[in-house]
């Protein structure tokens, strides 16, 4: 399959093989006919599967061959995004896409100063990218409308429901067109979410790509058992022996984060740590620190990470593994981007041993463990070993100790959301 298949333009494929895209991605060979054809579109799918150029190569495409009769100079597509991040890649990617079309977009996003933002919607923009909270402080000064909307998409629209603004995205649609074409994306399907697809599409074609697992058959995955004290001196001997390019390490916590930040700092490795706590400008600088190289390592917290897109990014460290198993899918899937492989490495601690289990029942094939040379860690007791999958290669030793189960930290339940169970459309 090529994009001239599904009937894209030629100064969009040009664009496109500038970019280095060969081919479509599932997701872009499932949904570009349909939007083409004019269909609502309610998409199961998350960032790293090539979403975006999903709906924005429609769009373009669309608004391009509409621009002769167009009757308005008001805006014609608008993309809603829960994050300025996303906002900001989803704006970049229109540009990237676009080069040629002569449509113009912008992006609008809160936290920095509303003058500049105003300044280009009054010259007249053809594609609006924004975040809700923003879009509706310009709408109700004044500064935007939205009566000429003939595309309307909804971007991780879980997240946005999960950020709270529901209430925003509701007064926002109620000033849309109600002939308009739409298209939902959303990597989970809360009931929430089914309602909101249910008020804003009409006769939808339901896409699902398969994200949770496919990163995961990329990604050579590895886990290190290690004592809680000894993370960040594995995390040393780790940066010694592999070739790492770039990498996006988690933490549980903000603190945690700032901490590893300081210890790799401290043996020379450039490295910011990336959370709520950051300003918006700090943010920004440090992610466009760690796409132009300048910046070797990002250290999140998961709400921080999931706004963060890099080509290419070599490694994925979990200092501490999730409890909510399905967020280790999602981490490990930064990495091994767009059919690149990536590695992920993870440290398990005696008390998190539990979570282990658990992602690895989520997964098809339980993580591999390795051995660092120089690191002892406690074994799992013998309960928790039978309990485990056969391949599992623990073994010699007997367990020192192992927290019991009213020790651990308590998951989240996550009943009901393992992505290999759930309903493929
Ligand atoms: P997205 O899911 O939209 O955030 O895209 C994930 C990453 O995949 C981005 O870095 C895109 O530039 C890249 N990408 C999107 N479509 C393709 C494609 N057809 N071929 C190669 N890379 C792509």
């Amino acid at each position: 399959m090529t994009f001239e298949n599904l009937n894209i333009i030629a100064p969009i494929t040009q664009a496109l093989k500038q970019k280095g895209y060969e081919e479509p991605t599932p997701i872009q060979e499932k949904a570009i006919p349909h939007l083409l054809k004019g269909s609502d579109v309610f998409g199961t799918a998350q960032t790293g599967t090539g979403k975006t150029a999903a709906f924005a190569i429609p769009i373009l495409q669309k608004l391009y061959a509409g621009q002769a009769d167009r009757k308005t100079a008001g805006i014609r597509a608008l993309v809603l995004a829960p994050t300025r991040e996303l906002a900001i890649q989803i704006s970049e990617s229109f540009t990237d896409y676009s080069k040629g079309l002569k449509l113009r977009h912008m992006v609008i996003y809160g936290g920095v100063s509303q003058n500049p933002q105003t300044a280009t919607l009054r010259k007249g923009i053809d594609i609006l990218i924004a975040t809700p909270g923003r879009l509706l402080d310009l709408m109700n000064q004044g500064f935007v409308r939205l009566d000429s909307v003939e595309f309307f998409i909804l971007d991780e629209a879980d997240r946005m429901l999960d950020m709270g603004f529901a209430p925003d995205i509701k007064r926002i649609i109620a000033k849309l067109p109600a002939r308009r074409q739409t298209g939902f994306f959303t990597a989970t399907i809360p009931n929430e979410i089914r309602a909101l697809a249910d008020s804003l599409l009409h006769n939808p074609v339901m896409i699902h790509v398969a994200p949770l697992s496919a990163p995961a058959e990329s990604v050579n995955q590895s886990v290190y058992y290690v004592e809680k004290a000894d993370k960040r001196a594995m995390l040393q001997q780790v940066f010694e022996s592999e070739e790492i390019e770039t990498a996006l390490i988690f933490t549980r916590t903000k603190h945690g984060a700032d901490k590893v930040t300081r210890e790799l700092i401290k043996i020379g490795i450039s490295a910011v740590a990336i959370h709520g706590n950051k300003s918006q400008m700090a943010r920004q600088k440090a992610l466009q620190g760690f796409k132009n190289r300048t910046i070797k390592v990002l250290v999140a917290t998961d709400i921080a990470s999931r706004g963060i897109d890099v080509d290419k990014l070599s490694h994925v460290i979990n200092f501490e593994l999730p409890e909510v198993p399905e967020t280790y899918v999602h981490r490990i899937g930064r990495t091994a981007r767009a059919g690149e492989s990536g590695t992920a490495i993870s440290f398990c601690a005696a008390e998190e041993r539990g979570s282990l289990k658990d992602i690895n029942k989520l997964l098809p094939q339980s993580i591999e463990v390795k051995r660092m040379p120089g690191f002892i860690a406690s074994q799992p007791s013998a309960a928790v070993e039978v309990e485990e999958k056969p391949r599992r290669p623990f073994g010699q030793g007997r367990p020192t100790q192992r927290p019991s189960a009213q020790n651990r930290p308590a998951r989240p339940t996550t009943a009901g959301s393992n992505p290999f169970h759930r309903k493929r459309w």
